[in-house]
């Protein structure tokens, strides 16, 4: 235990979130959603059951939440899911967390998205102070991207990013590497990102939820290889850039655009790890990787006052586990945590 723990509730409510290997907290992504219009096969069954919306915590206890965090040093949120932009009125949590940038109190507010409802939203958005946006796009022909999201419209996905581009927000797009799936395009992704001025992250594939679709080590490219394609493609340099975030950035010469790689497979990025994550009923996962976490739907409803609220955030903090350790390989095909990044948030 550290010092920081025997602080009284009262006194705490300013005091910043240190874990015990001395990493503060200062991002926190917070899922408002389990649900999504699309059922990517490396995320999602086909058929997903979801959660009875009782369960969800409503706009409302979602503002008390973010909130509560940025009372203790949180300065960046992520809003995700699910797809976060189908949550039924997410806008007004958006304008409730506008003013707590307005404030200064947090400084970054963002969100990743699969793009369907960009359109619609992109200028909301930028109304609510969002300056950044992640939209995951794997690939870019319509039939892969119809087989791999099972339900996705790729040109509709396009449009949003137009949207989004005309409304000013700068996109960052995020692309799982699927051995056998997309392996041909991250050159193509590459040229289609840096001409429209965004940044291009590729992802390894991790074991999250079960899947009722291709196994794992079918699916798992490690980024080492995708490294190599577009080494054949571009002149990959060094670059210091960090947007705060496990990604680790090269820039490509011949475009000047930014290349993220990001290896929770090959290289954990446990040691300078700033965040937590909450899903949609409100349960506090300390650590991506690791089954721990807390439930802060009790002390949201069990008193309209936050002290029970940071108590028990306080008390996970202070469990939050040095790191995580995924392994796919041919005898462990079984995820190493049952839940799925959507439930997570990713
Ligand atoms: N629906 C939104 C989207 O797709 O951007 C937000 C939630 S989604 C769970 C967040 C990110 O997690 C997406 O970029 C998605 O590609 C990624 N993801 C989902 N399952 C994954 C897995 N098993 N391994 C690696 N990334 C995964
Ligand atoms: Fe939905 Fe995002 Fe998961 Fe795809 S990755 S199924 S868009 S939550």
């Amino acid at each position: 235990m550290n010092a920081h723990s025997h602080a009284p509730i009262a006194a705490a409510g300013a005091a910043p979130l240190v874990d015990p290997f001395g990493r503060a907290v200062s991002y926190v992504r917070v899922s408002v959603t389990d649900r999504c219009d699309f059922r990517c096969v490396y995320c999602m069954s086909e058929h997903m059951t979801f959660l009875p919306r009782k369960d969800l915590l409503t706009l409302e206890e979602l503002d008390r939440l973010c909130s509560a965090f940025i009372a203790r040093g949180t300065k960046k949120l992520r809003i995700t899911g699910g797809e976060p932009l189908v949550r039924h009125d997410l806008m007004t949590l958006f304008k409730s967390l506008s003013r707590r940038l307005a404030a200064g109190s947090l400084e970054e507010l963002t969100l990743t998205t699969n793009g369907s409802q960009l359109a619609r939203f992109a200028e909301q958005l930028v109304d609510c102070g969002v300056k950044r946006v992640n939209v995951s796009l794997d690939t870019l022909q319509s039939d892969r991207f119809r087989s791999l999201t099972r339900t996705g419209d790729l040109a509709r996905v396009l449009a949003g990013l137009d949207a989004a581009l005309a409304a000013g927000l700068k996109v960052k797009l995020n692309a799982v590497a699927l051995k056998g799936v997309n392996e041909d395009e991250f050159v193509p992704l590459v040229r289609f990102a840096h001409d429209r001025g965004m940044d291009m992250t590729f992802i390894e594939v991790m074991p999250l939820g079960e899947l009722d679709g291709p196994a794992r080590v079918d699916q798992y490219l490690p980024m080492s290889e995708v490294r190599a394609r577009l080494s054949d493609a571009f002149t990959l340099d060094e670059i210091d850039y960090r947007t705060g975030g496990p990604a680790r950035y090269m820039q490509a010469a011949e475009t000047g655009g930014r290349i993220g790689f990001i290896t929770p497979m090959t290289h954990n990025f446990c040691e300078s790890c700033n965040r937590v994550r909450v899903t949609c009923t409100g349960t506090l996962y300390m650590c991506l990787g690791q089954e721990d976490a807390a439930d802060l739907r009790a002390p949201l409803r069990e008193s309209a006052d936050d002290a029970l609220l940071h108590a028990a955030i306080e008390a996970a903090i202070r469990r939050k586990p040095k790191g995580h350790d995924f392994i796919i390989d041919r005898a462990r095909d079984a995820p190493a945590v049952a839940r799925h990044m959507s439930t997570t948030g990713g």
